[in-house]
């Protein structure tokens, strides 16, 4: 990049980028600021922002309540360890968290990570079986088209065909891998497979509503009160990973709000600082929690991320809840489903095009395959837009805040590309 700044040009090198084969990928973006929907970069460019950030920033960037919040609690102390100690911000996040959430689901442990915050649910579940004496009960099962996380447990629940995590299928712990129960012949087959696994698992994980980086794959609530009947049936716990659908994405606060299912175990991450500072929470139900509660030291769930609990990122996340109290996010939301819908019709037409759905904030466009990722992305970025399609997907998960004509702007453009792409 010719008129790069320096940093860029001298940091450059030094870094391993996300998801890139860093030889061929085209060069990243270099930003010099943010705010609401906007993303500026070093040359003075603007994108308008498709993605929130992997889905984070749901304020939009640089929300001053949040700002605020993150600043005071930087004067009286950004962190201090969990262990043995503990601070105002997570025990408020924590009850208020338990307050929000459906059911008995109010015993919350802090990770950093979406990763991490499967990976602790994954072993309280594994745990709970074995502190009540039944072991044996190692497997999970999972869905085609889930995406859980890139570490080695959650690679190993994520679908291993059509996901990112292909190249491990072999390596990793084997789950059982099924279709979402979404007819009775589905959950006929669920059901068979769980009769036939039923000593070995501990749960069923799933992103509930949206599977999202799997390519935005919806499906509807009774698929849920589905699965939470076979966990009861079979005495498994019920994990919902709500990385991605927490925090009014899908138009309720939580999917599983919207859904009418309480789980055993959520997850949340993501959205739950509004997109500033990184921070996980895995939500376990009185039950789970009471299996650990016991006399024996070895019952206790050892886990502790040397920033778990971060002050910083409490702050923020509680600044975050201050945002939906009022629930104007979750009118946003609803107002975007209508936007995206709308916006999205001219795509429908388009010759690639095999789908169009949207849900809450989500908006996705399905073409039969995209054969270059990188000039599509090029293309989006050229005109103004930051959109990076997954697969085959071309989506946008804008911030909950971004106003008509940003998002009609984002929506025009994805017709526009498609059809130059011609
Ligand atoms: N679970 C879901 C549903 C996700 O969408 C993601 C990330 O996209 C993760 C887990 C992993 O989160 P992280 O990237 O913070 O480790």
């Amino acid at each position: 990049m010719a008129d790069a700044p320096d940093w860029y040009r001298d940091g450059l090198p030094h870094v391993w980028l996300p998801y890139a084969q860093m030889k061929t990928a085209p060069a990243p973006l270099p930003v010099a600021g943010t705010q609401g929907s906007r993303i500026r970069l070093a040359d003075g460019r603007e994108l308008i922002d498709g993605i929130a950030s992997w889905w984070t920033a749901c304020h939009g960037y640089n929300h001053p309540h949040i700002r605020e919040a993150v600043r005071r609690q930087l004067d009286v102390m950004p962190h201090v360890m969990f262990g043995g100690l503990v601070h105002e911000q997570p025990l408020t996040l924590a009850r208020r968290l338990a307050a929000l959430l459906p059911g008995d689901l109010d015993r919350v442990f802090f990770t950093d990570s979406g990763s991490v915050a499967v990976e602790v649910a994954m072993k309280m579940a594994l745990q709970y079986f074995l502190n009540r004496g039944e072991a044996g009960r190692d497997r999970f099962v999972c869905f085609r088209d889930g995406y859980h996380g890139d570490t080695l447990a959650t690679m190993a629940v994520s679908d291993p065909e059509s996901g990112m995590h292909r190249a491990f299928r072999g390596l990793l712990h084997r789950h059982v891998v099924a279709a979402l129960p979404r007819d009775e012949e589905s959950e006929a087959a669920l059901t068979a497979l769980l009769q036939s696994h039923a000593d070995c698992i501990a749960g069923i994980v799933v992103e509930p509503l949206v599977q999202g980086a799997g390519g935005m794959v919806f499906h509807d609530s009774p698929v849920l009160h589905r699965l939470r009947r076979l966990a009861d049936r079979f005495g498994l716990l019920l994990i919902f990973d709500e990385i991605f659908t927490g925090f009014g994405r899908t138009g309720a606060m939580f999917a599983c709000d919207g859904a009418g299912v309480t789980p055993d175990i959520i997850t949340l991450s993501k959205a739950l600082t509004g997109g500033t500072l990184p921070l996980a929470a895995t939500v376990a139900s009185a039950r789970i929690f009471d299996a650990f509660w016991s006399d024996d030291a070895a019952q206790a769930l050892m886990h502790g991320p040397t920033y778990m609990a971060n002050a910083l990122g409490c702050a923020a996340a509680n600044a975050s809840l201050d945002l939906f109290a009022d629930g104007e996010r979750l009118r946003q939301a609803a107002r975007i489903e209508g936007e995206l819908a709308e916006g999205l019709v001219p795509c429908r037409e388009l010759p690639d095009v095999t789908d169009v759905r949207t849900r809450g904030a989500i908006g996705a466009v399905e073409l039969e395959r995209i054969d270059d990722l990188d000039a599509l992305r090029r293309a989006f970025v050229a005109k103004g837009a930051f959109i990076r399609p997954i697969g085959n997907v071309i989506y946008l998960t804008p911030a909950l805040t971004i106003d008509g004509d940003d998002l009609a702007f984002l929506t025009r453009t994805i017709a526009e590309v498609l059809r130059e792409r011609r």
